[in-house]
């Protein structure tokens, strides 16, 4: 194609929609992608099965953001909803079903199937797809988009979308590349941090505990005693600290406080249970199995391979029988329970990150129609915008609904066609 209406930047989630909503409103379209394939965030997203959006109203969705965000996101939301996406799909094929906690996946499928429809999608309304084709940077003269210069020479048009997402897993694609191209036009880039990252800790003398989990614990971060966040779910131990959802949950605030001091983490084993009630289960248990030792008694609440590191944590006795504890032990062993310091933050590493918080500043963005307010004719989308939801479909579905928006609008502002 020489020279298209509109060249989309990035082929993943919300380059794609823009590309196939630009096309459909029948603009020349031309999908600019780095990598050898589509969608590549798509694959890997929820383990491989793709939580594609989330179920309820849209101000319930919007509600997961956080006011700012959800403020920007709310026209586009609207424009494009979860039902929205998920027509587009099960109107090609893909049955859906609904988890308890609202997340909606592929029902029989993958991410694979969800990529196959985006794919056919964007074949049925002719967008010109061009793989490993990497945009280098922006062609503007005057504040006008003129076009793109890639490594394989240059490309000319009326508009452009960028799409090039966040700078977590680089290895799929994403490395950050349009910020410095729109910092060059005159664009604010929020900060880049770390969001639903897993946490690096020391956890000194606890042996190798990777691997193991907590079922439904309340992990909670503290700087300088004071509680900065909490998330309720699962919690992981990996090889050099934490991750799962609690962690995920809570990563966004920790890495924007991490310069601040010393972040503690804190597992509450027994979230549905008073300080005053944790005590009396001890003094029951106590009484009704005075032999038994404390590890024992703990390794009914966590899994085994914990036990000795709780233990330890607190300085008590392992093999220490219930019977014998004393009231100081005894209210050592509430504490474990009700706060397990299991360690300090060393580090969020943002590369492994389901997304990246920061990025193009929101109030440099209309939020009707993705338009930037620096340069004419660029339209932004996506994870590349200062947007980063929870875990739960909601990443995916801001990038379908801001794409969507971004599509329609440079789709409707080329001047001939
Ligand atoms: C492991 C993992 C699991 C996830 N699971 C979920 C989930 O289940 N549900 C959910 O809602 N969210 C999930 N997310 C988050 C979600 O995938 C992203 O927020 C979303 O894909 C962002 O969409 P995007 O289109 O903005 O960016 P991306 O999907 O990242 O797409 C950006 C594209 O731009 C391309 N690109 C970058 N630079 C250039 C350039 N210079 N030239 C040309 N192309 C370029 C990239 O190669 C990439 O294909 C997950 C993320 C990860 C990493």
């Amino acid at each position: 194609m020489k020279s298209p209406d509109v060249i989309i930047v990035g082929g993943g989630a919300a380059g794609i929609i823009a590309a196939w909503k630009s096309a459909t409103l029948g603009a020349k379209t031309l999908l600019l992608e780095k990598t050898e394939r589509l969608g590549t965030k798509i694959l890997i997203s929820g383990g491989g099965k793709c939580n594609i959006t989330h179920d309820g109203t849209v101000e319930e969705v919007l509600q997961a953001f956080r006011k700012n965000e959800a403020q920007f996101l709310r026209p586009a939301m609207y424009r494009f909803t979860n039902s929205d996406v998920l027509e587009l799909l099960t109107s090609r094929g893909l049955e859906v079903y609904t988890r308890p906690d609202n997340r909606i996946f592929p029902l029989h499928g993958t991410a694979k199937d969800v990529m196959k429809i985006f794919e056919s999608c964007l074949r049925e309304v002719n967008v010109s797809v061009l793989l490993r084709t990497p945009v280098k940077r922006l062609i503007a003269a005057a504040n006008r988009i003129e076009g793109v210069e890639t490594a394989n020479g240059n490309f000319y048009c009326q508009r452009v979308v960028i799409a090039t997402g966040g700078s977590s897993y680089p290895k799929s694609g994403t490395t950050g590349d349009a910020w410095k191209w729109l910092r060059e036009l005159g664009h604010k880039i929020v900060p880049i941090r770390a969001a639903l990252a897993p946490m690096y800790m020391e956890i000194e003398n606890q042996g190798d505990l990777s691997g193991i989990s907590i079922r439904d614990c309340v992990l909670k971060a503290r700087q300088r005693g004071k509680e900065i966040a909490r998330w309720r779910g699962d919690l992981l131990f990996t090889h050099r600290g934490v991750s799962g959802p609690t962690v995920l949950g809570i990563s966004r605030i920790v890495a924007e406080q991490w310069h601040m001091g010393p972040i503690m983490l804190e597992v509450d084993l027994l979230p549905d249970s008073s300080f005053e009630s944790v005590s009396e289960k001890i003094s029951g248990y106590r009484q009704s199995f005075p032999k038994r030792s404390v590890a024992r008694f703990l390794s009914e609440l966590i899994a085994e391979g914990l036990v000795q590191a709780a233990l330890q944590s607190r300085q008590i006795v392992v093999q220490a029988s219930m019977g014998t504890l004393d009231r100081k032990t005894q209210n050592r062993l509430v504490e474990l329970i009700k706060g397990w310091q299991i360690g300090e933050v060393t580090s969020v590493p943002l590369e492994k990150g389901e997304c990246v918080a920061g990025g193009v500043s929101l109030d440099e963005v209309d939020p009707h129609s993705m338009r930037s307010s620096k340069v004419q004719g660029l339209y932004l989308s996506g994870e590349a915008l200062d947007i980063a939801g929870p875990v739960g479909g909601y990443n995916l579905q801001a990038a379908f609904s801001t794409g969507f928006v971004a599509g329609e609008t440079a789709a409707k502002d080329c001047e001939t066609r």
